[in-house]
C-alpha cells in the first residue's frame, strides 16, 4: 500500500483508486486503525487527512511560485474567521467530492454521513467573521496572493442550548481532540512585548521590564475553487516564552512562575461573544495587540526574506483592517519603523499610511472601539505616546480660526475628551489607512455624511465603498446540492465562478414546467430541514407550510421582536376565528445572544414561550408553528438557508450596515420581506420591486422621526390590537409556572424603554408587507417565479465580485497564474 499520495499528487490525476489507497493509508499509519474496527469519526478524520494532502501539494506549490515572483500580497487581519466545517468545502472546491464520494463507498462508508462528523471552527460571532471566511475563499479563487491572519482561540463561539426556553451557553471545545486542517509551524513563532515601561534615551526609546509573550502560528490551507491556488489562513496562539520563569521559580515563587504562564495563554482562551458592542475589557485589548503585533513580525520577516530593498516594503506589502479590531497595527508599525529600523517620522507614517486600508461594519455608537486612556497606557506605553504625536499632527491641519474649527478639532481627534479620556480606534483607522470602505451604498453613505463627516472633508479621496458578497461555493455548490445541479444543467458550471451567469435563468420565469423542477427542490429541501427539525427542537414541521426565516444573531436592531409581535398578532387573529383563512406558516428563529446581553436574551425567551404555547394549541395545528433551532452557525446555515421561502431582513434603517444572510437566503430563492437597509437596498435594484416585500421607515425617515421626539406610547394608544399584543405578551400568559415579569422588560423597552429601534412605528407596515407575501404565496406559480428570479439576478452578491473590487479599486493586487 502506497502510504502517501505518491504519482497522483495534482487533483487532475487523482482517481477514486488513489483517493480510497490514500485514505486507508491515514486511517492506517495516522490514526493506527484498522478498516474493520474504524469508526465513523475515524473515517472522517482519516478523509481530512487524505484531503490534507492535496492541499498541501497546491500550498507549497502556491507559495513558491508567490516567493519567486516576489509578488505584492495582501494581507488580511481580522480578529473573526467563522468557517464552519470543511471538509465538504474542501472537497468540493479541489474537484475531488464525487470522487471522493465513489472511492468511499467502496470501503463501506458514506461522505455525507461521516461530514456530519466534524464539528465547525467557530472563531468567529457572525456576519463580520463569516464575510473573512468568504472572502478567503473569494482571494484563492481569484489567484490572489493574500494571508489572513487571525487568532486560534482555543474556545470558539459558545454553544446554544435552550432550558426552559433561556439560552444557555457553554464552552465549544472545538480543538480538544486536534483538528486535520491545521499545521503547526513553531520555527515561526514570534515574541511580543506587553506593558512595562519607557526610557527615552539619545536617539530613540527604549521600553524595558515588558511581559513577554510567544506567538506559534496555525496555518489553515485555503483552496481557491479549481484547487490552483491554496492560500494560508495564519492562526495565532499564545504561549509563554518560557514554561517557568526560572527566576521566580528559584526564589521560591513556583506560584508566581506558573502564574505568568497562565497569564499567557489566557491571550487566546477565548472568542469574546459580543456581536457589535465593545466590552472596553483589558484581555480584550492584549488580544488585538498580541495577534497584531504576531503578524506584522511575520509580515516584515518574510519580506525581507523576498526582498532585498527595504525601501519596496510599501509596493510590496498591503494590509487590511477588517473593523478596528486590528487597528493598534497602524501604531505598531509605527513604531517598529521608528524605534526598530530608526527611521524619521514623516517617512515611517507615510509608509504606514500607504499600507494600511480599513473596512468600517458599523454605525451603532456601542459598537465603536474606544480604550480608556489609562488602560491603554499601561498595556501599550509606547503605542500612546506615538498615538498622541499623531493626534497633533492630525490637529495641526485644521487651523484654529473661529469656534468651528475648535468644534471641528474636537470631532476629529483620536482622543475622547470625557471624564476618562478614550482612545478612537476609528478614528485611528482612518487617519493611518489610504482607504476607508462601508460594506454597502447605504452604509458608506452614511458613514461620510453622519459618522465621518469632517474626515470626508478633509480625505475626500479616501473613502469609498465596497457592497459585500458571499462565496457560491459554500452557500450554493456547497450547501444546496439539488439547486446547484440544475444550475449547473442549463447554465454550465461556469455559475460557480461567475454567478452572473444565473441571470440566464430569468427566461424560465414563466415556464411552468421549469418551475415545477424548482418547486420541487425547496420543497425536498424543505423536507430534508424538516427531518432536522425535529432533532434540533422536537419540532413536527409541514414541509407545505410557508417557511418564514430568521436566522442572525440577536440584537434589538435586528427587531426579532417585531416579527414575534406579528406572529402574535397572527395567533390573536387564530384564536378570534378559527377559520381565518391564511396559508398554513411556519416560522424560524435561529441565533445567539451575548451572554450579557439581557435583553436579547429575554427576546429568545420570549420566542421561546410563545413558540411553546402555540405549538401545543389545538387550535393553531396546521396553521401556525414556531421554531427556535438552537446553536446557530454556518453549519445549520446550510441547511436552513436552501429551505426557507421568506428571508426576514427587518432591521430599522440605516442600523445594519449590509447584512450577508439577506444575500445567502435570495441566491437560494427565498424572497426577502425587508426594511430599506444595508444591502437590501442593492437587492432590491437587482430583483425588482415586484420580487421582495419591502416595509417600513427609510433611513432618513427614521432619523426625522427620531428629531422629532418619537413617542412609541401614541401608536400604543392608538392602535388598539397592537395595544392587546403588547400588553398579552407582558401578561405572564406565556410564562406559566414563572413570575409574570418575566416577559415584561420586552414590553418596558417598546414603551417606556422608548422603543429605540422603532419596533411599534413599522408594526403597521410591516403587517401589511406579510399580508402581501401571504397573499402571493397562495398563487404557488406567481411565488415560484418570484423565488426564481431571486436566484437568478443576485449575482452581483457574490464575494468574487467584492473581491475583485478590492483587489482592483484598493489593493492594487493582480492574480498570479500557476502551473498545474
Ligand atoms: C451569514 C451569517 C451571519 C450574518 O447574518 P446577517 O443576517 O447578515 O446578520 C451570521 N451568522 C452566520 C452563521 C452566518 O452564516
Amino acid at each position: 500500500m502506497k502510504p502517501f499520495l505518491g504519482s497522483s499528487r495534482f487533483t487532475k490525476e487523482a482517481t477514486p483508486e488513489a483517493i480510497r489507497e490514500c485514505t486507508c493509508a491515514h486511517l492506517r499509519f495516522s490514526l493506527a486503525r484498522m478498516p474493520e474496527s474504524a469508526t465513523p469519526r475515524d473515517w472522517w478524520l482519516a478523509t481530512a487527512l487524505m484531503t490534507r494532502d492535496f492541499l498541501i501539494e497546491r500550498l507549497l506549490a502556491t507559495q513558491e511560485t508567490h516567493r519567486k515572483a516576489g509578488v505584492r500580497r495582501l494581507y488580511y487581519l481580522s480578529l473573526e474567521y467563522f468557517l464552519g466545517r470543511l471538509l465538504r468545502q474542501n472537497l468540493l472546491n479541489l474537484g475531488l467530492w464525487e470522487r471522493t464520494g465513489e472511492a468511499l463507498r467502496k470501503l463501506g462508508v458514506d461522505l455525507e454521513e461521516i461530514c456530519e462528523e466534524e464539528g465547525e471552527m467557530g472563531l468567529g460571532n457572525g456576519g463580520l467573521g463569516r464575510l473573512a471566511a468568504c472572502f478567503l475563499d473569494s482571494l484563492a479563487t481569484l489567484r490572489l496572493p493574500a494571508i489572513g491572519y487571525g487568532i486560534h482561540y482555543e474556545f470558539g463561539l459558545f454553544q446554544q442550548d435552550f432550558v426552559r426556553g433561556y439560552q444557555i451557553e457553554r464552552p465549544d471545545d472545538w480543538h480538544r481532540l486536534g483538528s486535520p486542517w491545521e499545521i503547526l509551524h513553531p520555527e515561526f513563532a514570534q515574541t511580543v512585548h506587553l506593558y512595562g515601561r519607557l526610557e527615552h534615551e539619545e536617539g530613540g526609546c527604549r521600553w524595558s521590564d515588558c511581559r513577554d509573550v510567544l506567538g506559534l502560528p496555525f496555518d489553515i490551507p485555503i483552496a481557491g475553487f479549481g484547487a490552483t491556488t491554496v492560500n494560508i489562513l495564519r492562526l495565532w496562539s499564545a504561549k509563554s516564552t518560557r514554561e517557568f520563569d526560572l527566576e521566580a521559580f528559584n526564589r521560591g515563587g513556583y506560584f508566581e512562575a506558573v502564574g505568568e504562564k497562565s497569564f499567557c495563554e489566557s491571550i487566546t482562551k477565548v472568542l469574546y461573544p459580543n456581536d457589535k458592542t465593545e466590552s472596553g475589557k483589558e484581555l480584550r485589548l492584549v488580544q488585538q495587540y498580541f495577534f497584531v503585533a504576531c503578524s506584522l513580525r511575520d509580515i516584515l520577516r518574510r519580506f525581507e526574506a523576498e526582498h532585498r530593498d527595504w525601501n519596496l516594503l510599501p509596493e510590496k506589502v498591503v494590509i487590511h483592517l477588517n473593523d478596528t479590531h486590528p487597528a493598534i497595527a497602524i501604531v505598531e508599525l509605527l513604531r517598529i519603523l521608528i524605534d526598530e529600523r530608526k527611521m524619521d517620522w514623516e517617512r515611517a507614517w507615510d509608509w504606514t499610511s500607504r499600507i494600511f486600508a480599513y473596512t468600517n461594519h458599523t454605525l451603532l455608537p456601542e459598537a465603536l472601539e474606544t480604550w480608556s486612556v489609562p488602560l491603554f497606557h499601561r498595556v501599550l506605553p509606547r503605542h500612546l505616546e506615538l498615538l498622541y504625536e499623531i493626534n497633533r499632527r492630525l490637529l495641526e491641519e485644521v487651523p484654529v480660526t473661529d469656534d468651528s474649527s475648535h468644534q471641528k478639532r474636537r470631532a476629529i481627534s483620536l482622543i475622547e475628551e470625557n471624564h476618562i479620556k478614550g482612545v478612537r480606534m476609528a478614528h485611528l483607522a482612518v487617519v493611518g489607512s489610504f482607504s476607508v470602505n462601508g460594506v454597502s451604498a447605504l452604509h458608506s453613505e452614511l458613514l461620510r455624511t453622519r459618522l465621518f463627516p469632517e474626515f470626508a472633508a478633509l480625505f475626500p479621496g479616501r473613502f469609498r465603498n465596497v457592497t459585500n458578497g458571499i462565496t457560491p461555493r459554500v452557500w450554493l455548490l456547497g450547501a444546496n446540492p439539488l439547486l446547484s445541479s440544475l444550475l449547473t444543467e442549463v447554465v454550465g458550471e461556469e455559475w460557480i465562478t461567475d454567478l452572473s451567469r444565473l441571470r440566464e435563468l430569468r427566461k424560465f420565469s414563466a415556464d411552468a414546467s421549469f418551475l415545477d423542477r424548482y418547486a420541487a427542490i425547496k420543497r425536498a429541501n424543505k423536507v430534508r430541514l424538516s427531518e432536522c427539525l425535529r432533532d434540533w427542537c422536537g419540532l413536527t414541521a409541514d414541509p407545505d407550510a410557508l417557511f418564514d426565516v430568521q436566522i442572525k444573531r440577536i440584537h434589538e436592531y435586528k427587531r426579532q421582536h417585531l416579527n414575534l409581535l406579528h406572529i402574535l398578532w397572527l395567533y390573536r387573529r387564530l384564536l378570534e376565528n378559527p377559520n381565518a383563512d391564511f396559508p398554513p406558516r411556519l416560522f424560524l428563529f435561529g441565533g445567539k445572544a451575548a451572554p450579557g446581553y439581557d435583553l436579547a436574551k429575554c427576546i429568545i425567551k420570549a420566542i421561546n414561550s410563545v413558540a411553546a404555547r402555540i405549538n401545543r394549541d389545538p387550535r393553531a395545528l396546521g396553521k401556525l408553528q414556531v421554531g427556535f433551532i438552537p446553536n446557530y452557525g454556518v453549519t445549520r446555515a446550510s441547511r436552513i438557508i436552501p429551505a426557507a421561502d421568506l428571508s426576514e431582513q427587518i432591521s430599522t434603517a440605516g442600523k445594519e450596515a449590509s447584512g450577508t444572510g439577506n444575500m445567502k437566503l435570495a441566491l437560494n430563492g427565498a424572497v426577502t420581506i425587508g426594511t430599506l437597509d444595508g444591502a437590501n437596498v442593492e437587492i432590491r435594484e437587482e430583483v425588482g420591486d415586484e420580487n421582495i416585500f419591502l416595509f417600513g421607515l427609510t433611513a432618513e425617515q427614521v432619523a426625522e422621526r427620531v428629531r422629532k421626539g418619537y413617542n412609541p406610547w401614541e401608536i400604543y394608544e392608538s392602535d388598539p390590537e397592537l395595544r392587546a399584543i403588547l400588553d398579552w405578551l407582558g401578561s405572564g400568559e406565556f410564562t406559566p409556572g414563572e413570575p409574570a415579569s418575566v416577559l415584561a422588560p420586552l414590553r418596558h423597552s417598546l414603551l417606556e424603554g422608548g422603543d429605540p429601534f422603532l419596533v411599534l412605528a413599522d408594526f403597521a407596515s410591516y403587517l401589511a408587507a406579510q399580508r402581501r407575501a401571504e397573499q402571493t404565496y397562495r398563487d404557488r406559480s406567481r411565488w415560484m417565479a418570484m423565488a426564481l428570479t431571486n436566484t437568478a439576478t443576485v449575482g452581483k452578491f457574490s464575494s468574487d465580485r467584492s473581491i475583485r473590487e478590492y483587489a482592483e479599486g484598493i489593493w492594487r493586487l493582480a492574480p498570479v497564474p500557476l502551473p498545474g
